[in-house]
């Protein structure tokens, strides 16, 4: 079966679709927000565009959860009241958290979680069947109404299949997408009246859940300092101590999900310069090389930080944010 790109007034319908789920109240825990996150960011990392759909297995989209998870699995601790960890549930704790808050106390990052590879697998296969269970089950379930323009439930499949259509919707709106599901996941955070201590110690919830944190950056430079022998990725001008930040070479506005191979190292005028466009195409080649040539070095040494790492797949995603870039138009930064 041939399946052609969706029109442009099936993707309008597509994105209502989205719309209908994230103002459903009916939703005891953000799972589906977790879920609907994985299922764009493996659609832009596995897939491609066209009309097609798009087989991935409950463990890939088990794995996309625990990057989320982890991250707002830290406990905020209270100066004498002890600590507190986003609830991310109506009632008590969401179980993938919970397994994820145990793992929390014996490895200090999930890079070292994943060279655990048993441990890594055992929690890899829970959340894939809490995953399935849970929000793939429900997601497209609307006050008892089924409504299925993603994917087709079925319980006996090893393998959660997109429909026709899903896979180039979600790559297109992947950043509306995105955009959507976090600040709909913010918000139930907020209301949860269990959060209710944590929040106004907390000044920026939104980077708290969702951004890396300056000392993962931190750690990031020194290995990038020495793999680009202290000049700037960009202009290539020896740059000062303490003046280049990293900076995310697909820009974190355009796909927010840091990957290893995304980054680079930039003196701090090319850096606010280039801000949150792409860089022009002969960056985009150099970059590809420098992850050819030290792609050892940054699996080594970044993933250990907590980041995943994975060329191929950082590659997938450079490849749909700059064919993003030329079909939309985008602004290019030239150096
Ligand atoms: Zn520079």
């Amino acid at each position: 079966m041939i399946s052609s790109i969706p029109t442009a007034q099936e993707q309008l319908k597509f994105l209502k679709n989205v719309q209908l789920i994230l103002q459903s109240g009916s939703f005891s825990s953000t799972y589906k927000f977790a879920l609907l996150i994985s299922l764009s960011r493996l659609a832009i990392e596995k897939g491609q565009d066209s009309g097609e759909g798009l087989a991935l297995e409950y463990t890939e989209i088990a794995e996309k959860f625990i990057e989320l998870y982890w991250k707002q699995a830290v406990p905020y601790t209270f100066n004498d009241e002890g600590q507190l960890i986003l609830n991310q549930n109506n009632g008590k704790q969401a179980a993938i958290v919970n397994q994820i808050i145990e793992l929390r106390q014996i490895y200090s990052s999930l890079g070292l979680l994943r060279r655990n590879s048993v441990v890594w697998s055992k929690l890899v296969k829970d959340v894939a069947r809490t995953v399935k269970e849970m929000p793939v089950r429900y997601l497209q379930n609307i006050n008892g109404q089924n409504f299925e323009f993603l994917y087709q439930f079925e319980q006996s499949k090893q393998q959660l299949t997109l429909l026709p259509q899903a896979m180039f919707c979600l790559r297109q709106f992947s950043e509306i997408i995105e955009e959507l599901c976090q600040k709909r996941w913010i918000d139930y955070i907020r209301k949860n009246s269990s959060n209710a201590p944590i929040l106004n110690k907390l000044p920026n919830l939104e980077q708290f859940m969702f951004e890396p944190t300056r000392n993962q950056l931190n750690a990031v430079a020194n290995i990038l300092v020495e793999l680009q022998e202290c000049k700037c990725f960009y202009c290539n001008k020896v740059m000062k101590k303490g003046n280049y930040a990293v900076d995310h070479f697909i820009p974190w506005s355009i796909y927010p999900s840091d990957t290893g191979h995304n980054f680079v190292l930039a003196d701090s005028s090319c850096n606010s310069k280039k801000s949150n466009l792409l860089a022009s195409n002969e960056f985009l080649h150099k970059w590809q090389e420098r992850n050819e040539e030290h792609n050892l070095i940054i699996v080594d040494q970044i993933s250990v930080l907590g980041f995943l790492t994975d060329k191929e797949r950082s590659h997938k995603v450079a490849e749909w944010a700059y064919e993003q870039g030329k079909a939309n138009n985008y602004l290019m930064w030239n150096g």
